[in-house]
This record gives C-alpha cells, sequence and structure tokens, in this order.
C-alpha cells in the first residue's frame, strides 16, 4: 500500500475519446517519488523517440506529488512533462495554483493525455466523471477571458488554459499554460496544449473530499508545527520573499556583478537600478488587495506574490499579479528598459497572450541586437524603447509579419533563419533561452546551463548564493562541478515532491527527510534522498539522449564562452573553451556518464 497517494490516474486519449481510470504504478512512486521524477518515468514508457512534439503522438503528462493535498506548506505546486516543440528534447515544468490539490482531492495522482481531438475542447473532471467539452467558443481567447468563460459555463473551482498563442494553426512554440495567476511558461508546454487542439482542463471542488492516507498523521501535525516557524524565521522565507517576492534576487545579482543588459552585450551595476527596478522601486508598486490570496498558491504561508496595476495599455488600472524576478529582467533590465511601469505592462501582455515571459524577453533582445548590427530591418526595435517591446510581444503572439513570425520559434530558429553570425548572440542552450544571471561572473552557472535537463535553465541548480559564499571562488572551476551535481539531485527530489524552489531556503534537505518519514512509509535518509535525485537525473537525461543529446550539445553560446564581459567587477571574464571542458569531464564522472555525457546505467 501506498501512503499519500490518491492511487490512481486518469489517462485521456483526446483521439478516441476514450477516458480511463488506471492504478497508479506502486514501484515507479516508490523509485521516482511523484511529480517530475514519476512523470518523466511515464514518459520515458509512453514517447516515442523522434517523434514531432507537436503531432498527436506526443505525450502530455501532469502529476503531483506526495506532499500533495497533506497540508505541508509551500509544497502544493505541480509538475508538468512533455516533449518540447522548442527544444525537441525532453521538457519538466513546474507550476503553483490549485489545480494538483484539486485534482488529488478528487482521487486522481496525474493525468495522462494522448493523441489529439479534430475540433477544440476542454478536459472536465467532477470526482468520477470526466468529460471532453466543447471549447470552440473560447478557442483564440487570451488567459483571463478564457478562465472566464469556463467558469460561467462549468462554476469549476480551478481552471487551466492556454492563451491564443497557444490557438493558432502553428501556435508560439514557447506558449505557457495557465492556473490563475500562475504560469508554467517554459518550452512550449502551452504549444503542446494546443497541437492537440486542448484549450484548458477544469475541476469541479469535489463534494467529497479524497484525502490521502497520511502513514503518521500524528506526526505529521507536530512536524508542521515545528515547519511554520522555520519558514517565519528565515529571513529569506520569513521576511524578503514576503515582502518582495523573487525581486529580491534583482538586487543581488547586480551587487554580484552579474545582470546582464542589451541581451548581455553589458553588465548592469546596482546603482544602474536602484530604487527603479530593484526591491524599492518594486515595494512601490505593490498594492493591498484581497486578490492576494487568489494569485498564491495554496496552503503557503511565504505568500511571494504580489498584486500590482498596470499602469497603462489595455490592461491599465485591473489588478494583477506583480511580475517575477526573470521576467523583471527579460522584458526590463534585458531590453536597456529600467522601469516597472513598463515592465508590469509587458509582463501581462505576455500573461494574456500565454507566452513564456523569459523566452519573449530574450527573443526581442536578439532581435534588437540584430537591428543594431543591421542584419534586419526593423523601424520599430530600440534598446530602451518600451513601446517597441509592447508592440513586438503582439507581434510574436500572433505570428504577425516576418518578424513576428521568425521569432515566435525562438531564437535558436531565429538565428538559423538570419544568419550572419548572429547565433553568436542567440542566447539559448538546446533551444531554451538564457535566464538572468550572467554564468562569465559566476562559473557554476554556466555548468547548470549546459547541463540543466531542459536547455538553459536557472532552476534546476541555483548556484549563485553558494559561489558568492566564502567557500567558492566565483570566478573559477573549482568545486563546481560536485556543487552544480548536488544541488540538481536536491532538486530532482524537490520537483517531484513537490516542495517550491523559494521554500527551499527554509525547507532543506533534512526538513525533506522528515516531511517524507511522517507523510510515506518510504524511511528515507538523506542518502537515499541523493541517490533517488540522482536517479531522476539519469532517467531524464535518458529521454533526450533518446532524441539524440549527447556531451556535443552541453555547450554554451559563443557570447558567454568566449567574449570578455565589457565592465562591472568582472570585466574582461569569459568562460572558455578549456574551463567548460574542465567542469564538464568532472561533472560526467560524478554522474557516472560516459565522455559523451550518456548515463552508465540502464533505466
Ligand atoms: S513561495 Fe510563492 S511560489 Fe512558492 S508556493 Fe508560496 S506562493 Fe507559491
Amino acid at each position: 500500500m501506498l501512503y499519500s497517494y490518491a492511487g490512481h490516474i486518469l489517462v485521456i486519449d483526446l483521439t478516441t475519446g476514450n477516458i480511463e481510470k488506471q492504478e497508479l504504478n506502486e514501484d515507479y512512486a516508490r523509485q521516482y517519488v511523484g511529480g517530475r521524477g514519476l512523470g518523466a518515468r511515464y514518459l520515458y514508457d509512453l514517447l516515442k523517440p523522434g517523434i514531432d512534439a507537436l503531432s498527436p503522438d506526443n505525450i502530455l503528462i501532469m502529476m503531483t506529488g506526495p506532499f500533495t493535498a497533506t497540508g505541508i506548506y509551500a509544497c502544493q505546486k505541480y509538475e508538468w512533462v512533455t516533449k518540447s516543440p522548442l527544444t525537441n528534447i525532453y521538457l519538466c515544468n513546474n507550476t503553483g495554483g490549485s489545480f494538483g490539490v484539486r485534482l488529488k482531492e478528487s482521487g486522481y495522482d496525474g493525468i495522462i493525455i494522448k493523441g489529439a481531438s479534430n475540433t477544440p475542447k476542454y478536459i472536465l473532471i467532477d470526482g468520477d466523471n470526466v468529460d471532453l467539452q466543447d471549447a470552440s467558443s473560447v478557442w483564440g481567447k487570451k488567459v483571463s477571458e478564457t478562465q472566464r468563460a469556463i467558469y460561467e459555463m462549468t462554476k469549476a473551482d480551478t481552471i487551466v488554459c492556454t492563451g491564443s498563442s497557444a490557438d493558432l494553426p502553428n501556435p508560439v512554440k514557447f506558449a505557457g499554460v495557465y492556473d490563475g495567476h500562475r504560469c508554467s511558461g517554459r518550452g512550449g508546454l502551452g504549444a503542446v496544449f494546443g497541437s492537440k487542439n486542448l484549450k484548458a482542463i477544469a475541476v469541479m471542488k469535489p463534494n467529497k473530499k479524497i484525502e490521502p492516507k497520511i502513514y503518521n498523521p500524528s506526526g505529521l501535525k507536530d512536524e508542521l508545527s515545528e515547519l511554520i516557524k522555520d519558514i517565519k524565521k528565515n529571513e529569506v522565507t520569513g521576511e524578503q520573499l514576503p515582502k518582495f517576492g523573487s525581486i529580491i534576487w534583482m538586487d543581488t545579482t547586480a551587487q554580484f556583478g552579474i545582470l546582464p543588459t542589451r541581451n548581455y552585450q553589458d553588465i548592469l551595476t546596482y546603482e544602474d537600478i536602484e530604487g527603479k527596478i530593484d526591491t524599492t522601486g518594486y515595494g512601490k508598486k505593490v498594492v493591498k488587495s484581497k486578490e492576494l490570496k487568489a494569485i498564491n498558491c495554496l496552503d503557503c504561508p511565504i505568500l511571494s506574490g504580489h498584486v500590482v496595476i498596470p499602469d497603462h495599455g489595455e490592461w491599465a488600472g485591473k489588478p494583477t499579479k506583480g511580475p517575477e524576478f526573470e521576467t523583471s529582467w527579460a522584458l526590463g533590465a534585458n531590453l536597456g528598459i529600467i522601469d516597472f511601469g513598463h515592465i508590469i505592462s509587458a509582463n501581462k501582455e505576455c500573461n494574456e497572450y500565454g507566452i513564456d515571459t523569459i523566452s519573449t524577453g530574450v527573443a526581442i533582445g536578439f532581435a534588437m541586437e540584430c537591428r543594431q548590427k543591421g542584419l534586419i530591418n526593423d523601424d520599430i526595435l530600440e534598446w530602451g524603447n518600451s513601446e517597441s517591446v509592447i508592440k513586438m510581444i503582439g507581434k510574436i503572439a500572433n505570428r504577425e509579419g516576418w518578424l513576428g513570425d521568425t521569432l515566435a520559434d525562438g531564437v535558436r530558429s531565429a538565428s538559423e533563419k538570419i544568419g550572419n553570425g548572429s547565433n553568436s548572440f542567440a542566447l539559448h542552450v538546446k533551444g531554451l533561452e538564457v535566464p538572468a544571471y550572467d554564468p562569465r561572473g559566476v562559473w557554476g552557472m554556466a555548468l547548470t546551463y549546459a547541463t540543466s535537463i531542459r536547455g538553459a535553465c536557472h532552476l534546476k541548480s541555483w548556484t549563485v548564493a553558494a559561489e558568492n559564499s566564502k567557500d567558492y571562488i566565483p570566478v573559477s572551476t573549482e568545486k563546481k562541478a560536485k556543487l552544480v551535481k548536488d544541488i540538481q539531485d536536491l532538486r530532482s527530489v524537490m520537483d517531484s515532491l513537490i516542495v517550491c524552489f523559494f521554500a527551499g531556503r527554509a525547507i532543506n534537505k533534512d526538513w525533506i527527510v522528515r516531511l517524507v518519514n511522517v507523510v510515506t512509509d518510504f524511511d528515507w535518509t538523506p542518502e537515499k534522498l541523493d541517490e533517488i535525485g540522482a536517479r531522476i537525473y539519469d532517467l531524464e537525461r535518458m529521454i533526450s539522449v533518446r532524441e539524440g543529446i549527447t556531451s556535443k550539445d552541453d555547450l554554451l553560446p559563443h557570447r558567454i564562452m568566449e567574449e570578455p564581459l565589457n565592465n562591472g567587477q568582472w570585466k574582461g571574464k569569459k568562460i572558455t573553451k578549456e574551463n567548460m571542458e574542465i567542469m564538464l569531464r568532472e561533472y560526467y564522472k560524478l554522474r557516472n556518464w560516459d565522455e559523451n555525457g550518456i548515463p552508465k546505467r540502464s533505466v
């Protein structure tokens, strides 16, 4: 028997309309836990290598974890896995909101979606009654309009959906999926929805909640009363995140000398952003609102999201969720726009069309540099010009004009079309656009981007704080392979249970083991956690290896590898091929992967 699982998954074939309730594979749950790990295990079995990610052959999986619906604070997210149309490799995304909890309370640990419908559909889940409903009336609609319309039709408690960009005949390759104000943006999950003619999934609040059976209920109660104290007394989870959300990392990234601007051509110092797009600037935009709980995740005392009000554009005056740090970098600092007013409006535009803010900002930065270098003709794109950014967001989301259509496929594809050496500043790894930390001043992030399982991603191993502690030298290869591997393995487990990345400051490895051992009978130790993390990472790598990924793909863009930083405290620093090889060799050895980056263990 499995404690803390619902014990069933939904399997929905959109081609045939067949819907089945299947038993959860207990061995898989014990080996791969839930969320990301369990989703990857099912994907490994079901996904045929080499298929087109936007064909009916792609498989879409949503999984909760053993912490879901247990009331454990900041642990109520859920995970999506699929093959990405942007990178053509494995994709995993975790999302906040309420979908995971409501699904598990309805009796399911996850959903596997196969095939494609001939006509637009949404899935309606009401306990054991699961139906495919006609979504023609909301096809092509933006996110909030879709959520409102489906709510009117169903009165569902939770609605996850795509925006208009996913419903195009050729969906934007980085279209996302939205749970209320929470977004699963990276890698084109929404495009996979669109290719399957799937607009949304709606879950009714169950009349009778199915609560997971907890292994040690009184132990859980005791642990929760201790955990809340640790969350509150931790400076990051108890003070900084509740006040400023992830914008706290705008300040530190600038202070550490690694906040890039103008498509990584230069670095912004803290003085450049002070009082404007730092925590102080953000604090001025936050408003008190009764919407606060609704924009945050269920059962989270941290409440890292805030309500802000766009001051111009179509959404002016309407309260919305404040932008995260990565968004504020991609749509603001990266484009030379040091103004939260603009960032809030640009974020809202992206979230309504349903496109990933990081990929959108990096794609626009790439196009601005192409124009700067005379490689494209465009009369609106210009560094620091917020109007041109808002217009370009609309063009990308609608695939309007040659440039909008080109950028909607991501910077890897755009640089192949534009040519003329533009690939040297097309900032992506394996097709996924880079986030906000310039690795030239923090070399562990170079290895992180190169080896992250879904392409350039900061979430799978964020080394910035560790590398700026007394134990490390940021611009050195020393000890970086072990640091990156250890964090990646821990994150694999956190994404499988599922523990919010932000809460990880308080919910550390010891806490995770304690919590696992009260909700399940898994009897974990810290060593067991490490072993499971490495097993999940190997499995995910194997899914991408089947798609052709090897060590030749664990590379960074030319700009980061070979162009020295122009300014800032790390002026003159670059990674170089030799340094990457040193870190990668050590990393493969620690992972027990061969020199081609292939795991030696069999799945
Ligand atoms: S810290 Fe923020 S993102 Fe994490 S669970 Fe809480 S509200 Fe959600």
